[in-house]
């Protein structure tokens, strides 16, 4: 034998392990001493034992031996029927009214309260959530009993708790001053938490209603369960409207919904339909099968919520693995998935061990999925607003894109594609109207000749200054544009044949003037010629008036250039 073998078994330590032993099995209630100060005891010991057979009467159960424990507790799944037992003693000289709370009553099933003095069972309470004449000790979600400690007395108390599901409890004792003000602060912070869900929810559903993007409405679907789901599991519903009992047992399947939307939604917004056929599939096969247990759950919720924890994990490892292809394909709103259900399955991992009464009670365990939920559904808000970016991000691109398919690129003049459509909707809207409208082609002069002697480079030049120029001397209601090579052309809506000569006219004139120097020595000037033709108002033909605004270049041409003329016949 070892020396450490041998410690453990020497006199010493058989003491030591007697008295742990003891300790556990045996170990005493600490008595809760009310003294006629405030009471507000919200964190004490007290006694429990699960009763397996489920059917002990109180005469039996309080005799079994109960393990001391926190005044909060939770015992999983198996323990449906639980014992709670608190030692009282009022040191006071009068007697004190206190109040046992149980925030948590909504949750339960049936919970019984047994008074014993001197060994004697005093009064006995039953309160049934699906028993209306039992319920006066319920206000709002919680259970309330009142109970009177006379001057000296030693109470003890036995809570029996019946639980649907998980038995998860919380025993608080307090004065009437005291009582009253734990009643009023209490599902504020769930008030928050569903809040949130709700505006969420609703600027979704205005963004899906604007967009029609389905991911929208899938997402605003999602919010609604999940907020649905913690109003009704955290006892805000029960607060606000007096439920509990088997009939909101049902409710419980908006939990099962919650994740047939958020595969939807990230059906939608990886677009796997159209781009990943595998992963498309097995989340279509996910779905599938959270329908069918939802289904399945409207005639045996108690069953449905049995497999609904094995296919939360299957759903789990399905959307996980979608997301992580996702990210290897480097799909851009891959991180946020993964971060933000990687955070849901964090805070829900806690809270199932939680209800499985492996780990403590505390805010954060016992409210797991609650806060899994919020924190996802703000983390996959930043994916509706990253895909907001991007749809803006094509919108504009696409304003550029018809802009550059509009625009000449050496000008930026609108092109003669641009020009046509533009003029014949003119064309069209002054069919009624039938104002006089016309028509200039302009072309530079020997322009052929300044390519040659002076290179393209300076063509362009002198194309651009033509540009510029029209620019400058058109008027706001003039269509212009650059219709060839070094040809443009004017509609001019609301402007007789000789208004339109003096435009053109003066245009002209403005560019014999122009000088473009070359270098030190050397500098270019150009001159251009002008057809000018009304549009007949009669029967509008923009192809036909440019056909005749031609021809009276072609006569500008042919009269030495230089020079503007109106097409007659
Ligand atoms: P006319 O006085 O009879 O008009 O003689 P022209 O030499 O100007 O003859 P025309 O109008 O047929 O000349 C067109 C020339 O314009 C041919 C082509 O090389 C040139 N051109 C067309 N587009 C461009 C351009 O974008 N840049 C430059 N530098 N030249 C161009
Ligand atoms: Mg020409
Ligand atoms: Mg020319």
């Amino acid at each position: 034998m070892t020396t450490t073998y041998r410690h453990l078994f020497s006199r010493t330590s058989l003491i030591f392990w007697l008295w742990l032993l003891s300790s556990a099995t045996f170990a005493t209630i600490p008595v809760q001493v009310i003294d006629g100060t405030a009471v507000k005891l919200e964190q004490f010991q007290m006694g429990y034992f699960v009763d397996p057979t489920e059917k002990m009467p109180f005469s039996e159960a309080r005799q079994q031996v109960f393990e001391v424990s926190s005044n909060r507790l939770s015992l999983g799944i198996n323990a449906n029927t639980a014992w709670a037992k608190i030692e009282l003693k009022n040191t006071h000289s009068s007697t004190v009214k206190l109040y046992l709370h149980d925030p948590y009553a909504y949750h339960n099933h049936i919970l019984e309260l047994y008074e014993v003095v001197d060994g004697d069972l005093i009064q006995t309470r039953t309160l049934d959530m699906d028993r209306r004449e039992t319920l006066q000790w319920m206000y709002r979600g919680s259970a309330v009993f009142d109970i009177a400690l006379p001057p000296k007395q030693h109470k003890t108390l036995y809570i029996k708790s019946v639980s649907f599901s998980h038995q998860w409890f919380t025993l608080n004792i307090y004065d009437e001053d005291q009582s009253k003000r734990a009643l009023l602060s209490l599902y504020t912070d769930i008030a928050l938490l569903v809040g949130m869900l709700l505006a969420l929810m609703i600027y979704n559903l205005l963004l899906f209603f604007s967009s029609r993007l389905r991911e929208h409405f899938f997402y605003a679907c999602y919010l609604v369960s999940g907020g649905f789901w913690i109003a009704l599991t955290y006892g805000l519903l029960a607060n606000l409207f007096d439920v509990y009992g088997t009939m909101t047992l049902k409710w419980h399947l908006s939990l099962g919904a919650m994740p047939i939307f958020l595969l939807l939604f990230m059906i939608h917004i990886f677009e796997t339909k159209k781009n990943y056929p595998v992963e498309h599939w097995a989340l279509l096969l996910n779905i599938t099968l959270l329908v069918a247990n939802s289904i399945y759950g409207l005639f045996d919720i108690v069953t449905a919520l049995h497999y609904a924890s094995t296919l939360a994990a299957i759903m789990m490892v399905i959307s996980l693995s979608v997301t992580l292809s996702m990210l290897i394909r480097k799909h851009p709103m891959a991180l946020f998935f993964l971060l933000g259900h990687g955070l849901f399955v964090f805070f829900s991992t806690l809270s199932v061990l939680f209800y499985k009464g492996i780990i403590e009670f505390n805010y954060i365990n016992s409210h797991g999925v609650g806060i899994g939920i919020m924190v996802e559904a703000l983390v996959l808000s930043l994916i509706i607003a990253y895909r907001i970016r991007l749809l803006e991000n094509l919108k504009i691109a696409q304003v550029e894109l018809k802009l550059l398919a509009s625009t000449d690129s050496l000008t930026q003049l609108f092109n003669r594609r641009y020009f046509s459509n533009e003029a014949n909707a003119i064309l069209e809207k002054n069919k009624r109207a039938k104002e006089a409208i016309t028509v200039a082609v302009l072309d530079i002069d020997f322009f052929k000749k300044i390519n040659d002697t002076y290179g393209h480079g300076l063509g362009d030049k002198v194309i651009i200054r033509v540009a510029d120029t029209l620019r400058a001397q058109c008027r706001r209601q003039d269509l212009f544009a650059r219709y060839g090579g070094e040809e443009f052309v004017i509609l001019m809506p609301n402007t007789y044949l000789n208004e339109a000569y003096t435009l053109a006219e003066r245009i002209r004139q403005e560019l014999e003037n122009v000088v473009i120097p070359i270098d030190q020595q050397q500098s270019v000037s150009f001159t251009v010629s002008i057809g000018i033709a009304e549009v007949d108002t009669e029967t509008p033909d923009l192809q036909a008036a440019i056909n005749r605004a031609d021809k009276a270049l072609y006569k500008a041409k042919n009269n030495g250039r230089n020079q503007s003329q109106r097409f007659s016949l």
